[in-house]
């Protein structure tokens, strides 16, 4: 796949939304920083916001697995993200998935002020299922990058976030090493085994 360049902007300022989805450890967050770097080189004025939930390491920063950071400013409602926002030529949004479904119509605000927004976020949950905002983001993007991790049964192309312990809680934030990213197989087969032991530990009580 080819790498994002950005598209060349008139002396008119126009907005647009692109999103950068994928499943855990696919590298989301590292391009979301590349993009925002490259518009920090190019005088541009960015701001980075994440949603307050996401408090796993530094308060202030998105900071990716490789800790390669930068500052951001964690909100607790997407509609703060306008007022915040005021004045600046792109934004960036990392772990969307978490953040209520105003985001939608604040990011087409943003755009349609003028505003570029990168936004970064997981598709889907670990059951497989479209995330929070993020299919609603998907629709409305002008450009969307699916990033892939590695499957770590097999070492194909993953999509899924396969969580390797079986709980009822759907978030289960600060706790990546539960995690796995798996192909569409390998994940299939791991979900069937999960409930396999279920059924049995259900019958066993
Ligand atoms: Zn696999």
């Amino acid at each position: 796949m080819a790498m994002f360049i950005e598209p060349s902007v008139n002396k008119e300022q126009k907005g647009w939304i692109e999103v950068v989805c994928g499943s855990m450890f696919s590298g989301k967050t590292e391009e979301l920083i590349r993009r925002l770097k490259r518009a920090i080189i190019a005088n541009k004025k960015v701001e980075i916001f994440k949603p307050a939930i996401d408090v796993r390491y530094d308060e202030n920063e998105v900071v990716s697995h490789d800790q390669n950071s930068i500052r951001s400013t964690p909100v607790s409602h997407s509609e703060n993200i306008l007022l915040l926002a005021n004045d600046v030529e792109v934004v960036g949004i990392d772990e969307a998935q978490f953040f209520d479904k105003e985001l939608v119509s604040v990011c087409e605000k943003l755009a349609k002020r003028g505003t570029r927004v990168i936004i970064a976020g997981l598709d889907m949950d670990f059951l497989g299922k479209p995330f929070g905002p993020m299919p609603y983001l998907l629709s409305i993007a002008d450009y969307i990058t699916k990033v892939h991790a590695i499957c770590v049964p097999c070492g194909d192309i993953a999509v899924h976030s396969f969580r390797k312990i079986s709980d009822e809680q759907t978030v289960l934030l600060g706790e990546k090493e539960s995690y796995e990213p798996r192909c569409r197989k390998c994940f299939e087969k791991g979900m069937r085994e999960q409930q396999r032991t279920a059924t049995k530990d259900s019958k066993n009580s």
